[in-house]
């Protein structure tokens, strides 16, 4: 027997990354004020959302999960919004084309502000300070001021998360996302890119393919479909006194759910199954999304599992596997199988950023374009060997031209890399790099 779940159940668990506030009153006042506004996503989006990746989880359709490693509130910027907006939507066309598939899309955006970090406090010069944990708990300058949580931060957070996610909205349905602009960026990026001729075949047939629907009467004038998109929104639900605020009662069905966003993954560092954000996270009805590292056990998994989707629904559960290049294929396979053989149905996800960062010989934190892709492709090929569908990616990307990653076509350098390395945290594809690995992807859903 399950035991009793309320928004607050957490607190009387362990809890590991929380950020320790000095003034406990400032704190219950920011999250009194959280809780009175209204939510951010509706409960049957989230609904929309799940019933989506319950057809991945049956094979049908694919995963694109994207967006900043960590939100800032300097970056906040509505050109930044539908840059990376725009990008994400630049794969989906390409990933539908090449894999004959429906792709769900989730941005890692309005609300992907806080960061579990592998150390509490961070020494500079003989100073120790708190480590940055993002813009929703502190600041990342570097001194004592900046780097004490402010429980007011939240609320900054949450407005930022608002205004983002109304422009989103506006994008999807306003006639941006159509068809054939994301298309004409798509043949922009072929004509520019230094690789582009290996793309320009897929391109073409897309082309195509649009031409005679035009000339069938299939437009976005007849056919909305064309003009408008599906968006979702997710973010780790690290910060739990910020989640909890915004959990609420569906009216219509009495079920629980976090409005901060559509789904809610459980970070690698925080998936211990006695833990608070297993517990959080476990009795909201969004669905939700666990990481798999390489310290991930078959057992513990499905004992993680038996908490989190106990009802085995489809579509409630993407298990976001994120080994290194190097681990994939002697880690994946066992978890595959045991998620088999306990007949559970759930997305396999790929997340190719978190096992492959590394520190570039100019002393940047980095993440080499050629692992990223190895580590998809390990992938799709240990999926193909143990007749699974691998469900989907997770990518830190941004639609901005920065210099994080090295490699890709445009051969970033590690000595290129100081040039725009302007992330707060882990290292983001750029919108190239991004776009070059969605018709790497392409090529290989084709098979
Ligand atoms: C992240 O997705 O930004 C992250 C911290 O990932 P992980 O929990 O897999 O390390
Ligand atoms: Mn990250």
């Amino acid at each position: 027997m399950a035991e009793r779940w309320t928004p607050n159940t957490w607190r009387s668990k362990p809890v590991k990354q929380m950020p320790v506030y000095a003034d406990q009153d400032k704190l219950a006042a920011a999250e009194q004020r959280l809780s009175n506004y209204p939510p951010l996503v509706f409960a049957g989006e989230a609904r929309r959302l799940k019933a989506a990746l319950a057809d991945v989880a049956h094979g049908n359709g694919f995963l694109l999960q994207g967006g900043d490693c960590a939100e800032s509130f300097a970056e906040f910027h509505p050109n930044n919004i539908r840059d990376t907006f725009r990008v994400l939507l630049q794969m989906a066309v390409v990933l539908t084309f090449g894999g004959s598939t429906p792709v769900v899309k989730v941005g890692r955006m309005a609300g992907q502000f806080a960061k579990p970090r592998s150390t509490d406090t961070e020494t500079i010069d003989g100073t120790e300070l708190p480590s940055y944990r993002g813009d929703i708990i502190n600041g990342f300058d570097f001194d004592a001021a900046s780097r004490e949580p402010d429980p007011d931060r939240m609320v900054q957070a949450y407005n930022q998360a608002a205004a983002t996610l109304n422009l989103l909205r506006a994008f999807a349905q306003g006639g941006y996302a159509d068809l054939h602009k994301v298309h004409q960026w798509n043949l922009g990026f072929v004509e520019r890119s230094p690789a582009g001729e290996r793309y320009r075949d897929l391109a073409d047939r897309l082309d195509e393919t649009l031409n005679f629907m035009a000339a069938c009467g299939i437009t976005a004038e007849t056919t909305p479909q064309l003009r408008e998109t599906d968006f979702f929104t997710s973010h780790e639900a690290l910060l739990l006194p910020y989640e909890e605020a915004l959990t609420r009662v569906d009216s219509t069905t009495g079920d629980w759910y976090d409005v901060s966003a559509h789904m809610l993954w459980i970070g690698d560092r925080t998936r211990q199954p006695d833990h608070a954000h297993v517990e959080f996270l476990r009795g909201v009805k969004n669905p939700i999304g666990l990481k798999c590292g390489p310290t991930s056990d078959p057992d513990e998994l499905i004992r993680l599992i038996d908490i989190l989707n106990p009802a085995n629904e489809p579509g409630r559960l993407t298990l976001i596997a994120r080994m290194g290049h190097e681990k994939v294929q002697d880690k994946l396979p066992a978890l595959i199988r045991k998620v088999q053989r306990e007949g559970r149905v759930v997305v396999w996800a790929c997340d190719p950023m978190h096992g492959n960062t590394i520190k570039s010989s100019t002393g940047y934190k980095t993440r080499p374009f050629d692992r990223i892709l190895s580590e998809v492709k390990d992938f799709f090929s240990v999926h193909q060997a143990e007749g699974t569908h691998p469900g989907g990616v997770h990518f830190e990307l941004t639609g901005q031209d920065v210099t994080e990653c090295t490699g890709g076509a445009q051969a970033i350098t590690d000595h290129a890399l100081a040039k725009r390395y302007h992330t707060h945290c882990d290292p983001r594809l750029n919108a190239s790099q991004a776009l070059e690995l969605a018709f790497l992807i392409a090529e290989g859903l084709k098979r």
